[in-house]
């Protein structure tokens, strides 16, 4: 029965009072920008481009890349899609792009870091996504990860906007990016929250250690805080917060991300229709008490329970 109810949830995100919240989808190759583009979704909130670079010895050429990049614009039709530039480092280690002797990878050169010693890496990608946008006639999104700085944000995008990518944005992902959320708005034209890693920098918590799953919990109400601060930074300049970390696929932490005022949810396929139904059977105002109540709360069970107990029954 739940399943049938789940599978009757195809429409766009809304909440029961009409508040628009894109549902969008991450992905790791153009085959699953095929099979998510079959459905219902808005769109691609986060394409994971180094999954292209992995088990291989060399870089793709700006060619391989173009022609996967194209394939998934074109899966998608006229729906948004969100392209990262490269993540490679720590939890994702690639041979020709990291570097073996770090002693805290996680605290190392990787995501955008990488433009610093090999920006041919950043630029042929940058190359490919225009390529791939001229040969479609899309207009993707493209973002950079682990951006600490305005100054990265400022670099990143007059690199995409050279290649012709006209839609630029940053990942919040680590805590001085959330503090500095205004100052990052205003080089870009939008961000998208990593809570994955946002916890992880934020709990000082690797985000590999089981055992410390307690503090490495987006339900933390200092990661909420620094959720909540970006989210008010994008309110007042008018500008697009999703959230793309595992965090906007739990149908509860959807409502509460969307009571701090996150615009787009993008997660894992799978979760999308419980979150979709759990949208449309809550009113703004219901996900802007919860999120208030979280905030509030002095840890992460209790924020959960805080915000669960002003849920409705069926979530
Ligand atoms: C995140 O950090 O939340 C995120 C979406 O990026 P990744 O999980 O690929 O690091
Ligand atoms: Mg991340």
């Amino acid at each position: 029965e739940a399943d049938r109810l789940l599978a009757q949830e195809t429409g766009p995100g809304a909440t029961a009072d009409g508040h628009a919240v894109a549902l969008l989808a991450n992905i790791g190759t153009a085959a699953d920008a095929e099979r998510v583009g079959a459905g219902p979704v808005e769109g691609v909130g986060l394409f994971r481009t180094e999954v292209i670079f992995l088990e291989r010895t060399t870089a793709p050429t700006q060619d391989e890349q173009a022609e996967a990049y194209a394939q998934a614009l074109r899966a998608m039709g006229d729906r948004k899609v969100v392209v990262r530039t490269l993540d490679a480092g720590a939890d994702k280690p690639l041979a020709f792009a990291t570097q073996p002797d770090e002693e805290n990878p996680a605290l190392g050169v990787r995501g955008y870091r990488l433009v610093r010693s090999n920006p041919a890496l950043v630029e042929t990608q940058l190359a490919a996504l225009g390529a791939a946008q001229a040969a479609t006639g899309s207009t993707p999104w493209v973002m950079a990860p682990m951006i600490a700085t305005p100054a990265e944000a400022r670099d990143f995008a007059a690199r995409a906007r050279a290649a012709g990518v006209a839609t630029v944005g940053v990942m919040v992902e680590i805590p001085a990016a959330a503090l500095r959320a205004r100052e990052i708005l205003a080089e870009v034209d939008f961000v998208s929250l990593g809570t994955n890693d946002l916890a992880q920098y934020t709990m000082a918590t690797d985000r590999l250690r089981g055992e410390l799953a307690d503090l490495l919990d987006v339900w933390q109400p200092a990661v909420l805080d620094l959720v909540a601060a970006t989210a008010r930074a994008g309110q007042e300049l008018g500008k697009p917060v999703g959230v793309c970390g595992e965090s906007a696929g739990d149908a509860l932490m959807a409502l509460v991300l969307t009571g701090l005022g996150v615009t787009s949810l993008s997660m894992s396929p799978g979760a999308l229709p419980a979150v979709r139904f759990a949208l449309r059977h809550h009113t703004r105002e219901q996900c802007e008490q919860m999120a208030r109540a979280a905030l509030a709360a002095s840890s992460a069970p209790q924020a959960r329970a805080d915000a669960l107990a002003l849920a409705e029954p069926q979530v």
